[in-house]
């Protein structure tokens, strides 16, 4: 089959889904493969990295989605990349059913088959192919850079000729994947971390990595908020008191504080007030990793950085794995082409879209004419 990567055309993006590396293992999967010219520029990939990786560059965006048998890319395509795919091509990309669902639909009736990053299940056996985790793991990562990009102080403490320096305090609110790669990032880089997350079983892992858990002053086991199926459901208004309360009172000695907190399927819960902004010190820093779905301060302004007037900033980007362009691309096309490995059980180019496989199941959300999702459970956890 032939496998093809288009510029990406959302306004800002910088990832490409198919790097030098990724299309060579691809190639010995039996495939071949084709991008549009410039289509990793950005990321740091140029024409002749992929020339020499053996890929044929074509000039247009046309002429790759007349060319690929299969198109992978990053963001969910546009109005005019949606005419483009035809019956029998597959795409694979970032789609999210329920918001893209009429996009899902349109690709159903033209009999394309498409495969969505977001639904990858979360199973073991699929860790390798969840490019939501390693999308997270790099926003996690880039919040705490970015923090530090705007806060005027060392992280760590330091004894120094010219003066005493204490360590900055660092605030992460949820514990999933984004919030651990911020606590370990932070840690490492000498802050004293704090983090808080709904989900009790969290507390060893953060411990792990250096920083102190925030329990809460709350009769009832702190699992109120907690687990269905490893993910946060919505929490009482007895425990969201009894976390609001905590948080007003750390508000005014942390520096910086990154909010990372989800419900699957809904908003953001609002955990950060202003209040609480307004009672931090000038020179503080909120990074709101959930501002893509409304934001976990109150203030936030999704892809904005605002200052208020006590001084503090507040940075809404939702685009941080793009600002790690290189580093997101090299993780995101491995994780696309782990699931072409999947795709060709016989490595000999030929694709076996096999709808038993809980994975490939559950990642199809369009096939043969079919709208496929939502999909059935996972068989294997
Ligand atoms: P997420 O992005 O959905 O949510 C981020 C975090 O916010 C979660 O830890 C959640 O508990 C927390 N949260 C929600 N409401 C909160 C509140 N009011 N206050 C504080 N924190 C709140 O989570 P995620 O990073 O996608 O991970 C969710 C789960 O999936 C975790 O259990 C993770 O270990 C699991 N996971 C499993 C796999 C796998 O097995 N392949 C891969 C990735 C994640």
């Amino acid at each position: 089959m032939k496998i093809g990567t288009p510029k990406e055309t959302y306004e800002g993006e910088n990832r490409v889904a198919m790097t030098p590396a990724s299309a060579r293992d691809l190639q010995k999967l039996g495939h071949e493969c084709v991008i549009e010219t410039k289509a990793g520029l950005a990321a740091g990939f140029a024409d002749a990295d992929y020339e020499a990786a053996g890929v044929e560059v074509v000039k247009t965006a046309a002429a790759l989605w007349k060319a690929a048998d299969i198109v992978a890319k990053v963001r969910v395509p546009n109005e005019t990349e949606m005419k483009r795919l035809r019956a029998n091509q597959t795409l694979i990309s970032f789609f999210s059913p329920v918001a893209d669902e009429d996009k899902m639909q349109a690709a159903a009736k033209k009999g394309a088959t498409v495969i969505a990053m977001e639904m990858i299940p979360r199973i073991s056996r699929a860790q390798k192919m969840d490019a939501l985790s390693s999308m997270a793991n790099i926003a996690g990562y880039r919040a705490v850079i970015e923090a530090g990009n705007n806060f005027g102080r060392f992280f760590t403490g330091q004894i120094t000729a010219a003066g005493k320096v204490p360590p900055a305090k660092v605030l992460v609110v949820g514990a999933g994947v984004a919030g651990l790669a911020a606590i370990g990032t932070s840690t490492s880089l000498g802050a004293i971390t704090y983090a808080f997350d709904v989900r009790p079983e969290v507390a060893e892992q953060v411990e792990s990595m250096g920083a102190e858990f925030v329990y809460l002053d709350f009769e009832e086991e702190q699992a109120d908020g907690a687990s269905s199926g490893g993910y946060a459901s919505v929490s009482s208004p007895e425990f969201r008191e009894a976390q609001l309360a905590k948080f007003r009172e750390l508000a005014p000695e942390m520096d910086i504080v990154i909010t990372t907190a989800l419900i699957p399927n809904r908003e953001a819960p609002e955990l950060w007030t202003e209040d609480m902004v307004k009672a931090m010190k000038p020179g503080s820093v909120v990074v709101d990793l959930a501002a893509e779905k409304g934001g976990n301060c109150k203030l936030t302004v999704k892809d904005e950085k605002i200052v208020t007037d006590n001084g503090v900033t507040i940075i809404g980007y939702t685009d941080f794995p793009s600002r790690m362009a290189t580093q997101a691309s090299t993780l995101y096309a491995t994780n696309i082409r782990h699931l072409l490995t999947d795709l060709t059980p016989e490595k000999d180019g030929v694709i076996d879209h096999d709808m038993d496989d809980d994975v490939i199941r559950g990642a199809t959300i369009a096939h043969a004419k079919e709208v496929t999702f939502p999909p059935p459970p996972p068989k294997v956890q």
